[in-house]
């Protein structure tokens, strides 16, 4: 397949990738646009003159009612978007329709209905366990039988570019004899893939592990701001609340799964075998996608998606299991992507291993967890058809001091 614009071959947002975002130029309104090469085109506008009315959802400033509109629409809005943008005889009508990226101004893909963060990554969860718990079993006896996870805050997932104010909360490390108040100073980031939700389902329905894939529209980039003083103190029993839900930032373009075809991968194998409603007919399937986490310039790690243990179905079949709904504009995140090497890690806790080892940076200074001023920036692409990459863009946020 190829596009009659001007656009390479190895493009990370090329023909085979068009993902959705939410857009607006000087003076118009927020609005779906697609990617490809460097042009947004204002998908609304452009279906609008083709005469295609199910586009009208392209107009609206989220992409919650596209969402809504379930997998069937999904499939049929990519079709129309490969037609304009193949065939050259829609060049013409289709030309004004493109904006050059650097002059729009890119906003959050989708008002987000529920938010949720897994814990997928075996790696991960071993490094934290024996970080925080020494003294015991580094996987906690449920890990390998249920996906965990906790419900995070909607309202604070930002999108791409937006600063994040540091924290301010309760600490106690072991060794104090009583808690003390101020900015977090284990500031940290969790390089993470967020995985976009549509075709709402009824309260006391659950999605079956084959139905999964119909509610599974997209994956974005996603950093789980952490503060590891306050996590560290408030999480017994209840697990993760104000050193999580301080902000989350997203990237603007949310690629579709349909995009990801060839980058679908075996799991790294579970055992034991999981109970029967997180076992699908199909074997369960990863994804082969490639990250960078990028801090001040310096990339400090390069985790592999395909290294996490439990699956997206997996993941979603299990948020639903017990009959909770899912809404349009639901986000769920896989947890931080770590592997087993040392430069896989996916956040500076496991990078510094709690602060013992701190993190070289190619400006002469070192970190183990963020100071004010930082920047983190996460990129990842995965293999496309052809062997051409599909880009996941980047999602980047720099740290503001406490007030
Ligand atoms: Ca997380």
């Amino acid at each position: 397949m190829t596009t009659w614009l001007d656009v390479p071959a190895d493009h990370p947002f090329g023909i085979h990738n068009l993902p959705y975002g939410i857009f607006s130029t000087e003076g118009t309104a927020p609005r779906v646009g697609v990617r490809i090469g460097d042009w947004v085109l204002d998908a609304g506008a452009c279906a609008e003159r083709a005469g295609m009315e199910s586009g009208e959802v392209w107009l609206t400033p989220s992409l919650n009612s596209f969402l809504a509109q379930g997998r069937e629409a999904w499939a049929a809005g990519r079709a129309f978007l490969h037609e304009q943008l193949t065939d050259d005889c829609h060049r013409d009508s289709v030309e004004p329709y493109l904006l050059p990226v650097a002059d729009v101004t890119m906003h959050l893909p989708i008002e987000v209905a529920d938010y949720v963060d897994f814990y997928a990554s075996e790696h991960h969860a071993t490094n934290v366990g024996r970080i925080f718990r020494p003294d015991s079993a580094p996987l906690t006896p449920n890990w390998k039988h249920l996906p965990i996870g906790y419900h995070g805050r909607a309202g604070t997932v930002v999108v791409s570019g937006t600063d994040v104010v540091r924290p301010t909360g309760q600490r106690k490390a072991p060794s104090d004899a009583e808690p003390t108040f101020g900015p977090s100073i284990r500031l940290d980031i969790e390089a993470e893939l967020g995985f976009v939700v549509g075709d709402a389902t009824q309260v006391g329905d659950r999605v079956g592990i084959d139905d999964a894939e119909d509610h599974l529209f997209g994956v974005v980039l996603l950093n789980d701001w952490s503060a590891r003083d306050i996590q560290a103190w408030e999480y017994v029993p209840l697990g993760p609340f104000l050193g999580k839900s301080f902000a989350t930032s997203i990237s603007p373009w949310v690629v579709p799964l349909e995009a990801l075809a060839a980058a679908r991968v075996p799991l790294p194998g579970q055992d034991p075998e999981p109970l029967e409603y997180l076992r699908g007919e199909r074997p369960a399937a990863g994804l082969d996608v490639h990250y960078e986490v990028e801090l001040n310039g310096t990339v400090v790690a390069r985790p592999e998606y395909r290294d996490l243990y439990w699956s997206p179905a997996q993941m979603l079949a299990h948020l639903t299991v017990n009959g909770a709904s899912l809404r349009n504009g639901d986000l769920f995140g896989s947890g931080t992507i770590s592997g087993a090497a040392k430069d896989t890690r996916g956040s500076l806790l496991e990078l510094s291993w709690n602060g013992a080892e701190p993190i070289a940076l190619d400006d002469g200074t070192t970190r183990t967890f963020l100071a004010d001023g930082d920047t983190v920036t996460l990129r990842a692409w995965a293999p496309g058809p052809d062997g051409a990459p599909v880009g996941l863009g980047e999602v980047t946020g720099t740290i503001q001091p406490a007030r």
